[in-house]
């Protein structure tokens, strides 16, 4: 990814503890019938603010399934819980993920019901006045998110809707929702995306799992510290005016990063995109304003140049200044620029 999201402190955020609450206090510890104050507080009126079908019931429901499970399935889904929630460890390629798949060899109902409870907890509950209440409008935190970021951070090259927007992107369910229970609403797992990256290509992949179920690593969207990726672009063709995306030759680099690369690029289609963009209209904007300039001060050329380098090297996220230079940097060995 080009950058990664902060953390930043919001109510929103609320509705994970509740959840954390319901699942290792309530749901794995099953004492006799169900009580609504079993829950959490704070969680109670949320649950009551909203039609029963969407979490009251699942709720009592897995509550009375979990009455009748083994110790050891139980333990199952405690630890399901901690690893689903640890987004970043699992992106690190530590921990081992409880899928919606094994919850079903437990008991097809069970999984059917946390279906139900994390699905309905992100979709419908958000938009209810309870919720709102306690945890704040989600379009907010979107907004605090997003903040000054223009770009999508997946693909750097889309723009994405910003506070300034009357509408919003959506917020990515990282690890998808469809595959992993339990962390429908962790922040940690919620990422503004545009809507390329996410319809498109990512749809309900998964970062942390190949197509075939092998365990890869992934870059975390709310890492610390964005991985520095170097780009370098070869030109395979005589005319830059007339070149294909097939005639792009394009690597993305970092030694310790191989894999998150690799990922990346499979989620994203990131290099396809890329070469897409180098060979486009706009690059040809790019190399034609370049030209022009050189023309009318053809003794300040590589001056200029150099100068111009620096600034899109200053301000990758801009305008995709960070594939301007590596799109100059290859137009430059092609000898464009002699
Ligand atoms: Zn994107």
């Amino acid at each position: 990814m080009l950058y990664t999201y902060k953390h930043i402190n919001h109510d929103f955020e609320k509705i994970q503890k509740y959840i954390e609450h319901l699942v290792l206090n309530v749901w794995c510890k099953p004492n006799g019938n169900f009580l609504i104050n079993k829950l959490h507080p704070d969680f109670v009126p949320i649950v009551n603010g909203v039609n029963p079908r969407y979490l009251k019931n699942p709720i009592k429901n897995v509550y009375r399934i979990c009455n009748g499970l083994l110790p050891a399935q139980l333990l199952k889904l405690r630890n399901g819980f901690l690893a689903n929630n640890s987004i970043e460890e699992l992106c690190m390629g530590m921990g081992t993920p409880l899928l919606y798949s094994e919850i079903y060899t437990i008991r097809p109902a069970l999984k059917r019901q946390l279906e139900l409870f994390f699905k309905n907890l992100y979709s419908k509950v958000p938009q209810i006045i309870a919720f709102k209440k306690v945890c704040g409008e989600i379009d907010d935190y979107y907004d605090k998110l997003v903040d000054t970021n223009e770009k999508c951070p997946f693909c750097g090259i889309n723009d994405i809707l910003t506070p300034k927007h009357s509408k919003r992107d959506a917020l990515d369910h990282y690890l998808p929702k469809d595959i992993y229970p339990f962390n429908s609403v962790n922040p940690n797992n919620l990422a503004p995306i545009c809507k390329t990256c996410n319809s498109s290509y990512k749809g309900t992949n998964s970062p942390i799992r190949d197509n075939i179920g092998v365990r890869r690593k992934a870059f975390y969207p709310f890492a610390k510290k964005a991985v520095k990726l170097e780009f370098k672009a070869k030109f395979n063709c005589t005319s830059i005016l007339k070149m294909k995306k097939e005639d792009v030759e394009l690597k993305i680099t970092n030694s310790r990063y191989k894999e998150q690369i690799e990922t990346w690029d499979s989620l994203f289609g990131i290099k396809e995109r890329y070469a897409i963009k180098l060979s486009s209209k706009d690059a040809r904007g790019w190399l034609n304003t370049m030209l022009i300039d050189f023309k009318i001060n053809p003794k300040t050329k590589y001056k200029s140049f150099a100068k111009k380098m620096e600034y899109y090297e200053n301000n990758p996220m801009e305008d995709n200044n960070f594939l301007r230079v590596t799109y100059f940097n290859a137009c430059k060995q092609m000898g464009v620029f002699n």
